[in-house]
């Protein structure tokens, strides 16, 4: 019995008690059994612990341990049918937000679409306007039918309207606090949702400790026995060191770390996810990934657009904390890091959170980081305004909307191998990518003039918007003498697979609903991230002003100079 039910079965002891409640608030997934069996085994364990005269025998029942028959199909470690999650909700605050009307909703119908969501999901919204549920319905339903991946089907639709409530109000306002309640007691009453709830706060990041503590006021933070809560966190998680330990501590005092899901959506991309299949679960790379064989990496996210309406939002942020604080220094971690133990959130915590520890910042800030302000230019045969000149922009405003730096990563693996990061809007295309730049050949055998066109060897992850993998090396040019030029390789996904790949908030809210949180950054390494960022923010904040760039172009010359002094020169994506 006690190999089917982890932290539960010695319950009728003594010790089962927290772990049941621990894994009934975290709602961490059981290994050993399916959501539902989970829930169930929760519940009587925790109602277990409270009754004194337990038996073996009305344990065994209450766990339902009497039946030997298992459906394999539901076993976590089986992948013939794709995870569904079990009876389940989630509130959205903040829905009529921009976030929340084009991604997060039509992210739950695609979901809702590929039978990935349990029959009775209930989707409750809350915002300020004053909304009837009709209108919410209506509302979602316009948003899917523009922003969905996936199909429309009205029967798909139908089902899911059906579970859905909008709540009406301001943060500050408890009736609609207790409103809320109410709406997810009835849910679970007539949708059977089990009490199990994720809340995701998709507000302006200056509400997250309102809205949390409102949860907690109201009791929503709570599970009943049995079932769970979780909190879905949109970035920017702080601004600096400061705030983001402030901030954590707020929601650590109402949730435990592992009900928190912290958004980083680039970790819910196919592409990211495939650095660790291609470095683990292959052999030919890990070989040469180290300082052996590696020049340096480059990790590039460009945005062909400006601030668009987002001014209130960029402006003192910028593109250092907006991209480079979370997204790239995530990815700089899954290049760099250790082959975790296993797949699971603790053992990638361990090996990211090596990585963001060992990260040692250039001596000279002023040589070896850039920042950058695009000006007007031509962008997609238009007239561009600069940053300065767009509407609700400080014309005095010292904000990056480019960043570059130089990092390396001190430890055996990495010593001396810089990694660049480098981030922009108006650059010449949206692109992100990781490039592992190799080293030269050691010794050449050929005439200076027959590798002069040869490049470094390259291995570029292609993680958007053409999704794949690139190698590149030199060849042999066709004909009698010895020339040799680059070629490359291509891996990608759109002809190697038939499915599409899902957004990144599909993959990312069927997690949070099933509590699988490999692909959720943790507060340590939220923290480390912003040690890394905030001695450069700060030296940018007393030195000069953010170097000049035309739209369209690929960054400020500053840029092309701190990598020239290094011997090298940014990659063309
Ligand atoms: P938004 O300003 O468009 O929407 C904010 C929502 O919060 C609206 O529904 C508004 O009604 C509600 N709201 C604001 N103040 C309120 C109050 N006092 N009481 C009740 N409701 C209130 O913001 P957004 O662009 O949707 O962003 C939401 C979150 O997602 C932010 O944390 C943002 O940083 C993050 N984010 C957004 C994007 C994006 O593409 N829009 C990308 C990444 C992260």
């Amino acid at each position: 019995m006690s190999d089917k039910l982890p932290g539960g079965a010695s319950a009728k002891a003594s010790g089962a008690k927290p772990a049941a409640t621990a894994a009934a608030k975290a709602g961490t997934p059981a290994k050993a059994k399916p959501d539902a069996t989970a829930a169930t085994a929760a519940t009587a364990a925790t109602s277990a612990s409270a009754s004194a005269d337990l038996t073996p025998e009305s344990l065994a029942q209450a766990l339902d341990l009497t039946s030997d028959w298992d459906n394999p199909l539901r076993h976590p470690g089986d992948r013939r049918l794709p995870k569904i999650a079990g009876p389940s909700g989630l509130v959205i605050f903040g829905v009529t937000g921009d976030l929340a009307r084009k991604k997060l909703m039509p992210a739950v119908y695609d979901l809702a679409n590929r039978g990935l969501l349990p029959p009775g999901f209930s989707l409750v919204g809350f915002a300020r306007r004053d909304w009837e549920d009709e209108d919410f319905a209506q509302i979602v339903h316009d948003s899917v039918r523009e922003h969905a991946r996936t199909e429309f089907r009205e029967e798909v639709w139908q089902q899911l309207a059906e579970g859905m409530r909008f709540i009406p109000g301001d943060f500050g306002d408890d009736q609609a606090f207790k409103q809320l309640r109410a709406a997810v007691e009835e849910l679970d009453a007539s949708r059977g949702t089990s009490g199990n709830y994720a809340f995701y706060l998709s507000v302006p990041p200056k509400f997250f400790p309102k809205v949390v503590k409102q949860l907690k006021k109201h009791g929503l933070a709570d599970a009943p026995a049995g079932s769970w809560r979780r909190a879905v966190i949109e970035k920017p998680f702080g601004h600096n060191l400061k705030s983001a330990r402030e901030l954590n501590k707020v929601l650590h005092d109402v949730f435990d770390p592992e009900q928190v899901f912290r958004i980083d959506h680039y970790l819910g991309k196919e592409t990211v996810q495939n650095i660790l299949a291609l470095r683990f679960a292959n052999q030919m790379y890990e070989p040469v990934w180290n300082r052996s064989y590696v020049d340096h990496v480059q990790i590039t996210m460009a945005e062909d657009i400006g601030i668009g309406g987002r001014a209130g939002y960029y402006d003192g942020i910028g593109s250092a904390r907006d991209v480079i604080q979370n997204h790239l220094l995530q990815l700089m971690a899954l290049t760099a890091m250790e082959e975790p133990i296993a797949f699971d959130a603790d053992s990638l915590l361990t090996e990211k959170l090596k990585v963001l520890k060992s990260v040692r910042l250039p001596e000279e800030l002023g040589e070896h980081t850039v920042r950058g302000q695009y000006a007007e230019g031509w962008q997609g045969g238009a007239k561009v305004p600069g940053y300065l000149e767009e509407e609700g922009i400080d014309p005095a405003s010292k904000t990056d909307t480019y960043a570059a730096v130089k990092l390396e990563v001190d430890n055996r693996r990495w010593a001396g191998v810089p990694f660049y990061l480098r981030t922009g809007k108006r650059l010449g295309r949206r692109v992100t990518e990781i490039a592992v730049v190799f080293q030269r050949a050691p010794h050449s055998p050929f005439d200076s003039t027959a590798t002069e066109e040869l490049g470094a060897n390259a291995i570029v992850f292609r993680v958007q918007p053409d999704e794949g993998m690139t190698v590149r090396f030199g060849s042999k040019v066709p004909g009698t003498s010895m020339e040799i030029r680059d070629v490359s390789m291509d891996f990608a996904y759109g002809e190697s697979f038939t499915e599409s790949s899902p957004e990144a908030y599909e993959r990312l809210i069927l997690d949070v609903l099933l509590g699988d949180a490999n692909l959720f950054p943790r507060h340590q390494e939220v923290e480390e991230s912003w040690k890394i960022l905030d001695p450069i923010e700060e030296y940018w904040d007393k030195h000069g002003r953010p170097a000049q760039y035309a739209s369209g172009s690929w960054g400020p010359g500053e840029a092309d100079e701190m990598l020239a002094r290094d011997g090298r020169s940014w990659r063309r994506p």
